[in-house]
């Protein structure tokens, strides 16, 4: 029997008009029974999103008791959505409980998840689907990090008792009822959850774009569009910048090896992009299937003879990120060096120097160099590890371009090739990868 999960992002909820057309889908195929909701998102471009908002409802009860005001502009547009989609649902003392909880609980997870709460408690109503609390079903241990497999247990159960339910999106409870939430875009997550808990056969996630494309649109014109992808590709392409799914929302169907279809709300008959099983995938036939990366990144080279004779080298360096809770994005190395790729936003407020410091004091090196601002590109393709040549033809296009390249990493699975450049020259390494691998593929789904 087929089992949909449909969750749908900020924008395809943003509007009472915007949430008839996911109802129009919904009504069409009768296989989509549990929906996983976003927060109203934006309806234009200066529009704010409500979960921006109610961040700086809790920051406003912190510092001045109440949120008042700026409440009523998250009241006003729920109350809107629910008077034009005729919703018989007393909104009024909804809004007035949860903005009494903001003011009482002052968190930023409890007062930024009442955005999906509130609007999963209106589209459950309008669709007369069973509305289902995420705090009762998305565990979170004590220490802040997902319970997956008390999650699952008491999704399969409470879920296997109701046919059609809406779940509000991004967000858990931790003992004693204290809310959590995911990282920003978690609503992804929790429809990868759903689904592995209900055992769906297939968790298509709704959004405003097409599904994923070759590269970032805002770069490249008129990209490609991605129509299939593996799991592997997925999780490096996301995880390296590609904004479309969250990127952790793949560690729940993947075991259960559930495909994932990214799909546009407002071009529903736009097949999007699959996401397959690695195993199932026959890649695309491009030997490149997308390029993704990100800026503002700082590199610490470490300079030592003979490093590589010294045991314990690199556990003493990382051991410092640990002391200061830094994760470690890349670690390329060389015979007697060894770089660490650090996200710069870790490093802010005088960490930089603790960390270069106390590096100093635990590997004592010939030298360390620090380079800011450095922006990685990933260009990965499930094809490249059979195509001899792919990296010289890389090398090649960025030398053309005249970009420099100051790191290279690529990982034994040799899906993934990555180089560190300048953030000037970024936008500029992701055009001419592009076109020497992929501008003479033809674009199957026009953008
Ligand atoms: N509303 C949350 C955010 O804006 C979560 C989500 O949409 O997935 O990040």
């Amino acid at each position: 029997m087929s089992i949909k999960i449909c969750k749908f992002g900020g924008t395809s909820l943003a509007s009472a008009a915007n949430i008839t057309r996911v109802k129009a889908i919904l009504d069409s195929d009768k296989t989509r029974k549990y929906v996983v909701v976003s927060a109203p998102g934006k309806r234009f471009d200066d529009d704010i999103k409500i979960t921006d908002m109610l961040y700086q409802c809790a920051k406003l009860s912190r510092e001045s008791g109440k949120c008042g005001k700026l409440f009523d502009v998250i009241r006003d547009r729920f109350t809107e959505i629910v008077n034009n989609l005729q919703v018989d649902i007393d909104i009024k003392s909804i809004l007035d409980e949860t903005e009494k909880a903001i003011d009482e609980i002052k968190t930023d997870d409890f007062a930024a998840s009442r955005g999906e709460y509130l609007n999963g408690r209106i589209i459950a109503k309008y669709l007369g689907f069973e509305f289902v609390d995420a705090c009762e079903i998305v565990k979170f241990g004590e220490n802040g990090i997902l319970d997956s497999d008390s999650t699952n247990d008491i999704m399969e159960k409470k879920l296997a008792k109701i046919q059609y339910a809406v779940i509000p999106g991004f967000y858990g409870a931790m003992p004693f009822d204290h809310v959590k939430t995911f990282s920003r875009g978690g609503s992804d997550i929790t429809g990868s959850l759903v689904a592995r808990g209900v055992k769906a056969t297939m968790y298509e996630n709704w959004t405003d774009v097409n599904g994923f494309y070759a590269a970032d649109p805002r770069i490249i014109a008129n990209p490609l569009q991605i129509e299939c992808l593996g799991y592997h590709e997925l999780r490096e392409l996301s995880y390296m910048g590609a904004s479309v799914l969250h990127s952790e929302a793949i560690f729940p169907v993947q075991d259960s090896r559930i495909p994932i279809n990214i799909k546009n709300t407002f071009e529903p008959e736009n097949p999007g992009t699959m996401i397959v099983p690695d195993e199932e995938y026959k890649g695309n036939g491009h030997t490149v299937t997308g390029i993704a990366g990100k800026k503002n990144f700082t590199v610490i080279s470490i300079e030592k003879s003979n490093m590589n004779a010294e045991i314990g080298f690199a556990r003493k360096i990382l051991s410092v990120l640990e002391r200061y809770g830094i994760p470690l994005e890349h670690m390329p190395s060389g015979i007697d060096t060894l770089s660490i790729v650090i996200s710069s936003d870790t490093l802010k407020n005088g960490l930089k120097d603790k960390v270069i410091l106390r590096i100093r004091e635990a590997v004592n090196p010939d030298k360390v160099t620090v380079i800011d601002s450095v922006a990685t590109v990933a260009t990965v393709g499930h094809g490249m590890c059979k195509v001899k040549g792919t990296a010289g033809r890389l090398f090649t296009a960025l030398s053309r371009s005249n970009v420099n390249i100051l790191l290279i990493d690529q990982g034994s699975s040799e899906k993934n090739i990555i180089v560190g450049v300048k953030n000037e020259d970024y936008e500029r390494a992701l055009k001419s990868i592009y076109l020497e691998f992929l501008a003479h593929h033809e674009n199957r789904f026009k953008v």
